[in-house]
């Protein structure tokens, strides 16, 4: 396996194996490597010859005030991970390869960008979308494969690639969970013990309210307002959004049916923690 730290290394690797007509997968990440990255290498492994892992943790998807700095960093750890399950090359550039000085160009997706963490995280998706697109023109992948854990970050990468059209086939995977149901995540390791409690009501809400839903209940501001109940009972918890949208237009929905995700977005101390699950599926 082989790390590349350079732009131009990376972008001639990749013009080469296309070259070569081999079959590019790639897993665009921000690093510290949990079982949900790895689970998508996986996949990735099994529909690409070469198989690239990015690491990079994005400056412009960062608001001000928010956990650039302090995001968990450990390349090394990662790079024995990724080995173990079969990367070819990661790439790992720094900030001032990806963001020369200078640099002037934005990728901005209207609407579905607007709620939700859009609306919380003003120019967060602009930086998402800025750096795939980036990614995607130096790795020059034909397959890319982006976890529904963050469903939003999702929707509107398939927007971007369907409105540029741009030749990525986008696969969407599966939360991985721990065994007590909290969704694998980076951030996790800020929290405490008595947080990471806190931290399983999320799961939890999202497990509730499929199975009320599958009982009968179609009114979304019945389980918003249970939702919103439980969270109110935490200690260290405050609540973001809490919303139940369509899967596609991510507007909220008001008669649930098999198209509704409900999504979460909650702090537990000063982490903000997502979450999201079908109703009926
Ligand atoms: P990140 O490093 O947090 O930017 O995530 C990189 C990719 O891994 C994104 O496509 C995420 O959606 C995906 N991912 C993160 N956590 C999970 C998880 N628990 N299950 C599945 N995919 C995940």
């Amino acid at each position: 396996m082989d790390i590349i730290n350079s732009v131009e290394e990376m972008q001639q690797r990749a013009l080469t194996a296309r070259g070569n007509g081999q079959k590019i997968a790639f897993v665009p990440t921000m690093g510290y490597l949990h079982q949900g990255h790895l689970s998508l290498l996986e996949e990735g492994r099994r529909r690409g010859v070469l198989l690239v892992l990015s690491i990079f943790v994005n400056p412009t998807q960062f608001g001000q005030g928010e956990d650039f700095d302090d995001y968990p960093r450990d390349l090394r750890k990662d790079c024995a991970l990724a080995e173990e399950v079969g990367v070819d090359l990661v790439f790992a550039p720094d900030a001032k390869q990806m963001y020369p000085s200078g640099y002037a160009t934005y990728v901005d997706v209207e609407r579905l960008t607007e709620s939700l963490c859009g609306a919380s995280r003003p120019g967060h998706f602009r930086g998402v979308t800025t750096v795939v697109n980036k990614l995607f023109n130096i790795v020059q992948p034909h397959v890319a494969l982006f976890g529904c854990k963050d469903f939003q970050q999702l929707a509107v990468i398939r927007q971007m690639v369907t409105d540029l059209n741009m030749p990525v086939d986008v696969i969407g995977m599966p939360i991985v969970r721990e065994e007590d149901g909290l969704a694998m995540s980076s951030r996790n390791v800020y929290l405490s013990a008595a947080q990471r409690l806190q931290a399983l009501t999320l799961s939890a809400i999202l497990g509730e309210s499929a199975h009320r839903a599958t009982a009968g209940e179609r009114d979304p501001q019945v389980l918003i307002e249970a939702a919103r109940q439980r969270i109110a009972e935490l200690a260290d918890a405050r609540i973001d959004y809490i919303q139940i949208c369509h899967q596609d237009s991510l507007e909220d929905m008001t008669q649930i049916d098999d198209n509704a995700v409900m999504l979460l977005a909650v702090y537990i101390g000063d982490t903000r923690l997502i979450d999201n699950g079908y109703l009926l599926r």
